[in-house]
């Protein structure tokens, strides 16, 4: 493979990804691919797919139909370890998912060294780097309990970003913070921005998709109705579903 090819591969991609619950329709065709460095934001009503579609890409959920490629490997083959797939993508929710009996540093390297094999000094190191970086130095003997939800979730992208992975997924993560705490989760992500991790977000921030997407992609059920900068998709919709979604929740 040359450079230039290799500088032209999505770090995902969907392709015509169909998802069915039941009789019903969740995803409905989905193409959408996301550049190295870029940082793409899905909105759209609850119910619209934004997670579920998040989830196939973790291959939480399995496509009916389609496929997505990362880093140009199709992940949606059945023959693909999906643990080795996951390792290569970081993912927060909405709700922090620490472990409560582990320090701050325990939960952020568990995964590398558990994972990714990384031997345990390193992997602290690395850790500490990353967390005084962030602003969570100080925090790394603190137990979950003792941080606000907003550091919490801080500590969960740390966790997620540590082992540098090619793509972050990061799903509603500050949906369920207190509003005073909303800023300093946001903060963190315009820092990775910054770092130029790759990234696709569900959010329904709209003032924070306005600000931190390269590309704003709008969802209705289960279908994407229309996608362009955050300039064009909040300045301009072309699609009155877009503009009657956006009338709603600003
Ligand atoms: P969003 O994140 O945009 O709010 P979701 O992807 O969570 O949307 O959900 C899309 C639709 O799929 C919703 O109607 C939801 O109830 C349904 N759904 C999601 N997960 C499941 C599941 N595991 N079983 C059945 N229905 C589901
Ligand atoms: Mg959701």
């Amino acid at each position: 493979m040359t450079v230039l090819e290799t500088a032209t591969i999505p770090v995902v991609e969907a392709r015509g990804v169909r998802k069915r619950f039941g009789d019903h329709d969740v995803l409905r065709g989905i193409d959408l691919a996301v550049a190295p460095h870029e940082v793409v934001v899905l909105i759209g009503a609850s119910g619209s797919g934004k997670s579920t579609l998040l989830r196939t890409m973790n291959l939480i959920e399995q496509v009916d139909d389609g496929q997505i490629f990362l880093g140009g490997d199709d992940i949606t083959d059945p023959r693909v370890d999906a643990d080795k797939v996951r390792a290569r993508i970081g993912v927060v929710f909405q709700h922090f998912n620490l472990f409560p009996h582990l320090s701050v540093i325990d939960n952020v390297t568990l995964a590398a060294r558990r994972v990714h094999g990384i031997p345990k000094d390193e992997a602290r190191a690395r850790a500490q780097k990353l967390l005084d970086t962030l602003g969570l130095g100080a925090k790394a003997a603190e137990y979950p309990d003792r941080l606000s939800g907003g550091q919490q979730q801080r500590v969960a992208i740390v966790r997620a970003i540590l082992t540098e992975p090619e793509l972050l997924l990061l799903d509603e993560i500050t949906s369920a913070l207190d509003p005073q705490l909303v800023g300093e989760v946001l903060d963190l992500v315009r820092d990775l921005k910054g770092r130029g991790t790759t990234i696709l977000m569900a959010t329904h921030e709209m003032s924070f998709a306005r600000e931190v997407a390269d590309r704003v992609v709008f969802l209705k059920d289960g279908v994407l109705v229309e996608q362009g900068t955050p300039e064009q998709i909040f300045g301009a919709p072309q699609h009155p579903a877009t503009a009657e979604f956006l009338a709603r929740v600003h």
